[in-house]
């Protein structure tokens, strides 16, 4: 049957020099594939036995990158494997089909976020009163659909970050701390919704996800089965969910453990 396998990438799949959490000696470390370049350097990586995996993978069932990135931040991440046809950008804002966006969708999108949420204008101007010069680097908006901020996690308060997150709450929207990024997203924007319309479009009878965060969770609620690795917001926050297993490896290693649990699943349930 078809299977598809709906996965969150930046400390998921792909890892960065500073996420490689890589624990073994120097000299039996595993080679590492450099997926991402940008501005002329090498951003992100996974293993060489990890790449080999979601080859594998991409041959065996619907593989979708299912990414809160912008679709110009996602097109510089060059995965190996067959070039999955449907992409998940933006947080499910953006569905990319062959790489071009899907215009009904978008619209669809659009159209839930003006019903349901506040504005991204009102989510701005409270990032943009209150963030602290001493630790915000750069505030970012994302494809017109939500904001994030860049900060230096050291002299960034906690209590501030969960004061926005009761803020942005009363106003319908999230609040993930990932890195050295805050992301404030519409609650109706998700990576959840996105899936189901591919797993519709594909008629996929079983769905698999992965992620690290908290915009993950409800990706890894809505699949049958879900995986999340041992290091991120989800991990530190003891998160669970009924059919969603936490694995203990941490860093790039939990990515190549995260593939060969996408691969069993396939082979055995698919
Ligand atoms: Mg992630």
């Amino acid at each position: 049957m078809a299977v598809l396998v709906a996965s969150d990438l930046d400390r998921t799949l792909i890892y960065s020099a500073g996420a490689l959490a890589l624990t073994v000696p120097d000299a039996r470390a595993p080679r590492l594939l450099c997926v991402e370049v940008h501005e002329s350097r090498p951003l992100s990586y996974l293993t060489e036995t990890a790449a080999q995996l979601l080859t594998e993978l991409g041959d065996a069932a619907v593989f979708v990158p299912t990414t809160t990135r912008t679709r110009k931040q996602y097109e510089r991440i060059n995965l190996p494997g067959p070039a999955p046809r449907y992409a998940i950008c933006a947080n499910g804002g953006h569905l990319l089909v062959d790489g071009v966006s899907d215009g009904d969708w978008h619209g669809r999108v659009l159209a839930r976020l003006a019903d349901e949420c506040a504005p991204l204008d009102e989510v701005r101007a409270y990032l943009t009163a209150h963030a602290d010069p001493v630790w915000l680097r750069k505030q970012r908006v994302a494809e017109d659909l939500f904001a994030y901020l860049v900060v230096e996690r050291e002299l960034l308060p906690e209590e501030w970050v969960k004061g926005l997150a009761v803020w942005a709450e009363n106003r319908g929207w999230t609040v993930s701390l990932q890195g050295r990024k805050i992301y404030a997203v519409p609650k109706p924007l998700t990576k959840s919704a996105a899936m189901r319309e591919v797993a519709r479009r594909t008629g996929a009878e079983l769905t698999l996800a992965a992620g690290d965060s908290l915009l993950d969770a409800d990706l890894l609620l809505a699949a049958d089965r879900g995986w999340r690795p041992g290091h991120g917001e989800l991990a530190d926050a003891g998160w669970a969910g009924p059919a969603v297993s936490a694995l203990p490896e941490r860093g790039v290693l939990a990515g190549e453990r995260i593939l060969r649990e996408f691969l069993k699943a396939v082979r055995t349930e698919g």
